[in-house]
């Protein structure tokens, strides 16, 4: 927990989300500005800034979040049309919320880029 980190306190239920996913671990949610008709963000409940700050004894949890992605997919039934998984890490990604998140994305042809934003 981290007192000023906004993905803490939704998921410390303290700020309001569209919460479609939980667990023991993971807390997913809808994107505030959804970039794709489906837009989930899937967080660690341990807060985590980035990527590049995860610890070997977090591998697992990095799994789960990626098994979560998979459940919540189908759930949206995008396992037939596919759908993309994105880590931003720091500045030059673009990251702008320094809790570790999976951005799920689907529901639409995505370009074929590796690209962060409305291009995604
Ligand atoms: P980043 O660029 O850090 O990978 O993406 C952060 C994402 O969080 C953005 O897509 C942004 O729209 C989303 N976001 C920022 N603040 C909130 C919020 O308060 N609630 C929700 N549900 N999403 C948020
Ligand atoms: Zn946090």
């Amino acid at each position: 927990m981290s007192a000023d980190c906004i993905f803490c306190k939704i998921i410390n239920r303290e700020l309001d989300a569209d919460i479609v996913y939980e667990d023991e671990d993971v807390v997913a949610f809808k994107d505030i500005n959804p970039a794709a008709p489906v837009h989930i963000l899937i967080t660690p409940r341990k807060h985590i800034p980035t990527i590049m700050d995860m610890e070997k004894s977090d591998e697992a949890l990095i799994g789960r979040l990626h098994s979560a992605a998979n459940e919540i997919a189908r759930a949206f039934k995008l396992e037939k049309k596919g759908y993309r998984i994105v880590i931003n890490c720091g500045s030059d990604a673009g990251q702008i919320v320094f809790h570790l998140h999976l951005h799920l994305l689907g529901g639409r042809p995505l370009l074929q880029t590796i690209a962060k934003g409305r291009g995604v």
